[in-house]
């Protein structure tokens, strides 16, 4: 097994736990000391830095959420003086103003950089690999935040961003790339292209992607897998706390090693907020321990994971967190009934002549929420009698309809028709709002 800071990735976890502590503490005398708005909250919560004496003790600190960092903007979270300074990232802020990231020099090359190049190799990157990075380079985290990291191991990196989509087969096919950094809906979209430009993956030298920033059932990964004959790798991560990097699957798939002696992760039931055991689904929580910039106590992602801490076969000794079901913003509820788009992916990806391209349409009929879900099948199928697609549209409404535990229309609809992403994919639209 091939790891980047083996003494970090496999430390015992008595002597992680106490690395965490110090950490902790450190991070949580800082932000008192430096964040009015913490130190606020603090003495609000009747919580001094000096009482945090164990890991355990993190449960008396309140929790960060987006809403704190709404009424912080731009930079009133940050722990150091802007001549510290050194990056400015934000996420695409959809819901208002955007989310800012700030990273000190160290930052940078000690905690991103470092968590990627350990996410890198873990995807069997090494100093020999070619690193085609497609995530958006700019204030988006995922391409300066793979490019980094990919540097950091020696890799010899193309920065292609995202877009120009014919091109960037081109070069990954001049230039022998190995591993493909995006997100897993856009290497869909790449393969489709590939085909169409009539490259094969047999004429590429891809071996492996690193697939992130949206959710990725287990379904879609074992499609992109077999379509792009790579093994695919989930990483995770968000602009609050340092970008993608937070956490990486090992070959072992069984879970995202989360980057412990840079990050405290804990799960939370988002209604009662109580702090769950591992082992049981809940909204994850993350505190940073060597971020200087902008340090994050008790960050409330509203992303939901279950964390597991047995023993992994790789021999690395981080916890790892399950594959994300989606955030809480993306689940819709539909007469009373969570749905999550990832839940519908699994289920459409298990009926044949099926495509990882699918839309959720939610619409008020009177006072009746109603779920539609579009489609798209195979060309083949498409052109095929139809009878079969009457056959294939009752088959899916049936699947949908047992696992969601609710009415569901479906609609076929042609290869191709539902928009692809470059970045993010769009997976629900939900008319009820306007
Ligand atoms: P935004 O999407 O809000 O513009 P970010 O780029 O910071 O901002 O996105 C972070 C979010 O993306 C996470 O909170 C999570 O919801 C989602 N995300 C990132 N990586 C993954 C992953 N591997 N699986 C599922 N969701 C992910
Ligand atoms: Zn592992």
């Amino acid at each position: 097994m091939i790891y980047w800071d083996k003494e970090k990735e496999c430390m015992p976890r008595e002597e992680l736990e106490k690395l965490q502590l110090r950490r902790l503490k450190e991070t949580v005398f800082r932000v008192y000391a430096f964040v009015p708005a913490y130190k606020h909250k603090m003495d609000q919560a009747g919580v001094k830095p000096h009482d945090i004496n164990c890991l355990e003790d993190i449960k008396y600190l309140p929790f960060t959420t987006k809403q704190d960092l709404r009424d912080n903007y731009p930079f009133n979270l940050f722990a150091v003086p802007m001549s510290e300074v050194v990056r400015i990232q934000s996420s695409s802020g959809t819901t208002g103003k955007p989310t800012v990231g700030g990273y000190t020099k160290r930052d940078i090359n000690e905690v991103w950089a470092e968590v990627m190049a350990r996410s890198l190799v873990c995807a069997g990157a090494s100093r020999n690999s070619v690193v085609h990075v497609s995530y958006g380079y700019g204030l988006f985290t995922g391409g300066l935040g793979a490019h980094y990291g990919a540097e950091k191991i020696g890799a010899s990196v193309i920065p292609a961003s995202g877009g120009n989509t014919k091109r960037q087969i081109m070069l990954m096919q001049d230039y022998g790339s190995t591993h493909l950094a995006c997100t897993p809906s856009y290497s869909l979209f790449m393969y489709e292209v590939a085909q169409e430009m009539g490259i094969k993956p047999s004429d590429l030298k891809l071996r492996a992607g690193i697939f992130g920033a949206e959710p990725c059932s287990e379904n879609m990964r074992r499609d992109i897998e077999n379509k792009w004959k790579i093994d695919a790798f989930d990483i995770y991560g968000l602009t609050e706390i340092i970008g993608p990097g937070v956490a990486i699957e090992c070959a072992c798939k069984n879970g995202m090693h989360l980057a412990e002696d840079h990050f405290i992760a804990e799960t939370i039931d988002p209604l009662s907020l109580e702090v769950l055991e591992p082992g049981n689904q809940g909204e994850l929580v993350i505190t940073t321990i060597t971020k200087e910039a902008m340090p994050l106590i008790r960050y409330r992602t509203r992303d939901l994971t279950t964390l597991e801490k047995d023993r992994c076969e790789c021999g690395r000794t981080h916890m790892r967190m399950q594959k994300v079901l989606g955030r809480s913003d993306d689940m819709i509820i539909i007469r009373g009934v969570n749905v999550f788009p990832s839940m519908v992916e699994s289920v459409l990806l298990n009926i044949p002549g099926v495509e990882p391209h699918y839309l959720l349409i939610v619409d008020r009929r009177g006072t009746l929420d109603e779920l539609e879900v579009q489609v798209e099948v195979s060309e083949r199928l498409f052109s095929d009698e139809v009878k079969k697609l009457e056959g294939l549209g009752a088959l899916i409404r049936k699947e949908l309809e047992s696992a969601l535990g609710i009415a569901v229309k479906v609609r076929l609809v042609e290869p191709r028709s539902i928009e692809r992403s470059e970045g993010k994919a769009k997976r629900v639209i939900d008319k009820r709002k306007f």
